[in-house]
């Protein structure tokens, strides 16, 4: 089944619902079903293949959608850009993913001279998007395509390296948005608010593609803005969104979001980078929603674990069951590969119907995938263990953990304690190479008050085991983050590789 035709079931069953709006403008189901076929007939009048790639370079606005969704109806791939990139990088991405035709905007003008065909929604260099819909037909017969078919590529955040373009089939996509909708029981009385850019998975498929299945409203916001999230909280009523934790902090933070009414909103879902649990109480009081922490990946479209509104247990720190009528999950031991007993730690492995079949470039896959008793498993490079109820607990990355004496140590570990303290508003922890002493770890902290050094050092004693006290601890004014919301431990390596010399 081609996810396309999501949105075309809805406009036979309810046509002049609202689809989708942006602050210039909202259409209706069948607008949208319209919309995306002359999209589709634009794409197909360029002479774009059946299976090729069209990029998108665009915010979070309709034209997004329409071009996402008319891509798929010709049957051609999607592959959402991430508009922070710069040309390099968004050329990199041209060039991995073969895209022949650009939809983008004027703010990506220089790249748009090096794609065969760019077609800008503001009409600033090739031609208008608008005006190629208004002269294609508005009538499209949905190229078929099997559920294990390439339905459009999206890119990894890039935390561990460059980012990754992920394959995600029309199963993959159709599975997750199932999935959600049914976790989060969206339906056409939801109104969605998309915040989180649709060039990642989280704005793509944790709000947008469900959010269409369910038939509900969904609003766009093409930036990162507390007073305009709240804006649209309270005028338009929404009901769900998604955020990353840095944006649930900064609305927590921000006293002009105060006035605000939430109160339409139910359930927000939290995700792509821990979420400090010293910080959930704040957040569910501030957004009037409960707070419902997920975990996924690019590569599981991203539903692999989430918390559900309607259940009694949820705890702090948990991700919430995996998504078992979806994915199955292996816990593995990093040394042996053996599977580990409850409540011991080991590299989370995925595999089911939201993960991917692989990667644009098929080299990765050699690494990404294991055989397991017979079976593909995609390897997260994640640290986990399940409690005794089945809940899911990340303790970090892989590739974050260090080694102290003969002891593993997880940075978020560490981070969750200082998140705890009082004046402490955010908190990194990374190890700095010392040649005499090996690992130091480092913590790295903002704080809103006069708390010391010395205070922070008393409670780390108190809380933490004797290998994992950070033996520097270091003030900074900001955190540098990716794009995505996590710690740039890479950046913050370089600012303080040189401490300890
Ligand atoms: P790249 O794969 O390119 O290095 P990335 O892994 O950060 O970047 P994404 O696919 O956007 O790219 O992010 C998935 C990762 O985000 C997961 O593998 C996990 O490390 C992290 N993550 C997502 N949700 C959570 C969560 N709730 N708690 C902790 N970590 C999370
Ligand atoms: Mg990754």
């Amino acid at each position: 089944m081609n996810f396309g035709n999501v949105v075309d079931h809805a406009a036979r069953e309810i046509p002049d619902s609202w689809a989708v709006g942006d602050p210039e403008r909202r259409i209706t189901y069948v607008e949208l079903s319209a919309a995306s076929n002359a999209a589709a007939n634009l794409f197909a009048a360029r002479g774009v293949d059946r299976g090729e790639r069209i990029a998108i370079c665009l915010r979070n606005q309709v034209p997004f959608l329409t071009a996402y969704l008319g891509a798929m109806k010709h049957g051609a791939v999607p592959v959402p850009i991430n508009t922070r990139f710069n040309d390099e990088q968004v050329r990199y991405v041209l060039a991995t993913s073969d895209s022949s035709v650009l939809v983008t905007d004027e703010a990506f003008e220089s790249v748009a001279t090096n794609v065969e065909t760019a077609i800008t929604v503001d009409g600033s260099i090739g031609p208008r998007f608008q005006t190629l819909l208004e002269d294609a037909a508005n009538t499209y017969t949905v190229y078929p395509r099997r559920s294990d078919e390439i339905a459009a590529v999206v890119y990894s955040s890039g935390t561990t390296g460059r980012p990754k373009g992920v394959r995600h089939t029309h199963g993959n996509i159709i599975a997750n948005a199932r999935g959600i909708r049914t976790y989060h029981r969206l339906t056409r009385d939801d109104i969605g608010l998309t915040v989180s850019q649709c060039f990642h998975v989280t704005g793509l498929n944790v709000t947008t593609t469900p959010l269409l299945l369910a038939g509900a409203e969904n609003w766009f916001l093409p930036e990162w803005d507390p007073v305009s999230v709240a804006e649209t909280i309270e005028t338009r009523d929404v009901t769900y969104t998604f955020l990353t934790p840095n944006m649930v902090r900064d609305l927590v933070a921000d006293d002009n979001v105060n006035d605000y009414d939430f109160s339409s909103l139910e359930r927000v879902v939290v995700g792509g980078a821990p979420m400090p649990t010293a910080q959930l109480d704040d957040a569910e009081a501030t957004l009037d929603a409960t707070v419902l922490e997920g975990y996924g990946m690019t590569e599981t479209t991203p539903l692999a674990a989430f918390n559900r509104p309607d259940t009694d247990v949820r705890k702090p720190g948990s991700v919430g069951p995996p998504a078992r009528e979806v994915v199955d999950l292996r816990i593995e031991d990093i040394d042996t590969g053996q599977p580990v007993d409850c409540g011991e730690r080991g590299e989370l492995l995925w595999r089911g119907d939201t993960v991917t079949p692989g990667f644009e470039r098929q080299q990765r896959n050699a690494e990404a995938f294991v055989e397991r008793d017979g079976k593909r498993w995609l390897r997260s490079g994640d640290i986990g263990y399940l409690d005794d109820d089945g809940h899911l607990f990340v303790v970090g990355r892989r590739g974050d953990m260090f080694t102290v004496g003969c002891a593993n140590v997880y940075p978020r570990e560490i981070e969750e304690v200082l998140y705890d303290i009082d004046g402490v508003t955010g908190a990194a922890v990374i190890d700095v190479r010392d040649d005499l002493k090996g690992a130091v770890i480092t913590a790295i902290v903002t704080r809103d008050s006069d708390v010391t050094e010395a205070q922070i050092r008393e409670i780390c004693r108190a809380r933490l085991g004797e290998h994992e006290i950070p033996e520097q601890i270091e003030f900074v004014d900001d955190i540098p983050r990716t794009a995505t919301g996590k710690i740039d431990r890479v950046a913050l390596g370089e600012m303080f590789e040189s401490l300890s010399s």
